[in-house]
């Protein structure tokens, strides 16, 4: 009945995720609330390393993307599971490294790593520098010759393919701020291999987001592995890691078409396969960067039904106690969502609402239009696929506090971020002693 993988009906005619009932959340740990499927997240987890194993012999790694939702509690589960991590922070790799997350398999991230956290990871061992320029490869040089270590690093490299959702193009040069552009990649990597207290290992692309479709990793894939034949036959340098990246589509509502994600890795192993067998080259490591894949189906938010307001012949607006402070994504780029009501949740969906936030912006919503059943005030609303990129982007904006996040399993539902208050709120104000 639901698009949504978390949920069921209990017998209650409650809406069920754990285990645990929605309703009984909603009272026990207030709302606005962000629940997230233990279960679900493991099993996505498993299904992304169990392919490497399958059409790999194990000769990759998956790296969770820790922007998709980071938390302590998030990287015990990984590393329980056995996967590295992408961080693009020094906040992200702080949060780890506190979690006990194994350092050597964790890759660094982004466009504009500031030398402190360069000098962070790199005392800190991070197994991998994603270099995106070449005046952090410098850096990176340079601090590790301070300290006297050798830094292993893999580049990020534009392939000239983008995707996005079901559209895809390859064009010559990428109009992005992310890594380095396939002409000028030579000239990194001579450098490169001149630097003492560097490691060349690899090479990485990321070609976008929420793509369901298999053509773009094929064809990144081959450019990408292109440029490494060439990278061998003009410098001798032989990459040992190819980086595909992230991006592996959910279900957010009933038109996606989601791919089982193994067929991502079976797809993107046959490619390389064929094209190491074809051009006389061992098959490098594989690493994916799934985030949105292993934890966004795994999470709803559940809110409470506060104004509704019917503007006769235009639309009906439901107003909920969070929205773009706890979910940007429709005021972002018009994300679309499904959603159900908690406390009667084989309710048939009977009218279009569009269900907004509490903020002080007419773009605060978390959707317009949206297929609904009939909601009344008081409802426990609770909208699917929100485990990835809602809690990492929420905001103190009209300084509401944020929601909780509780992690249920079993019929068991335990807090893994507590819910802010006021006093979180004014933690960092200060009034000057002269005002
Ligand atoms: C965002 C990102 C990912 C993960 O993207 P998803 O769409 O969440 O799978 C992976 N790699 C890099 C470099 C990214 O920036």
């Amino acid at each position: 009945m639901f698009i949504n993988e978390a949920v069921r009906i209990n017998s209650a005619n409650h809406l069920e995720i754990g285990g645990c009932d929605c309703v009984d959340l909603a009272k026990e740990f207030g709302t606005p609330l962000y629940v997230m499927d233990e279960g679900l997240i493991r099993k996505n987890c498993r299904i992304f390393r169990n392919a490497i194993d399958e059409y790999l012999n194990g000769n990759g790694l998956v790296l969770y993307a820790s922007k998709a939702f980071s938390s302590m509690a998030m990287y015990r589960i990984l590393h329980q599971e056995g996967l590295g991590i992408d961080v693009v922070s020094g906040g992200e790799l702080y949060t780890a490294l506190k979690a006990g997350f194994p350092m050597e398999r964790v890759y660094f991230h982004g466009n504009n790593k500031t030398v402190s956290e360069l000098a962070m990871a790199i005392d800190n061992n991070v197994g991998r520098i994603v270099v995106d320029n070449m005046q952090e490869l410098c850096n990176i040089n340079k601090i590790a010759a301070g300290k006297n270590k050798t830094v292993s690093v893999s580049f990020r490299i534009k392939p000239g393919v983008e995707a996005h959702t079901y559209e895809f193009c390859k064009t010559g040069q990428t109009d992005s701020k992310f890594g380095i552009d396939l002409e000028d990649a030579f000239e990194i990597f001579e450098e490169a291999s001149l630097m003492k207290n560097i490691r060349i290992t690899g090479i990485h692309c990321h070609i976008g987001s929420q793509i369901l479709s298999l053509e773009p990793y094929k064809l990144a894939t081959e450019t990408m592995l292109e440029f490494a034949v060439l990278l061998k036959d003009k410098l001798g340098v032989e990459i040992q890691e190819l980086n595909v990246g992230g991006g592996f589509g959910i279900k957010y509502v009933s038109e996606d078409v989601q791919i089982d994600f193994h067929k991502y890795i079976e797809a993107i192993s046959e490619t390389v396969k064929s094209f190491c067998s074809q051009n006389g080259i061992k098959v490098p490591f594989i690493l994916l960067e799934p985030g949105r894949s292993i934890v966004g189906a795994a999470g709803i938010t559940l809110y409470t039904v506060g104004n509704i307001k019917e503007i006769k012949g235009i639309r009906k607006y439901v107003s909920v106690d969070g929205g773009m402070t706890d979910n940007p994504r429709y005021a972002l780029y018009g994300a679309k969502y499904d959603g159900a009501v908690a406390n009667r949740a084989d309710a048939p969906k009977v009218e279009k609402v569009t269900i907004a936030g509490k903020c002080c912006e007419s773009g605060d919503l978390i959707g317009k239009d949206m297929l609904m059943p009939k909601i009344e005030v008081g409802d426990i609303l609770a909208i699917f696929a929100t485990g990835a990129y809602n809690y990492s982007m929420s905001s103190n904006y009209n300084r509401i506090p944020r929601p909780a996040v509780v992690l249920a399993r079993d019929g068991k539902a335990r807090v893994i971020v507590k819910r802010e208050d006021y006093n979180d709120i004014i933690r960092n104000d200060i009034i000057p002693g002269d005002l």
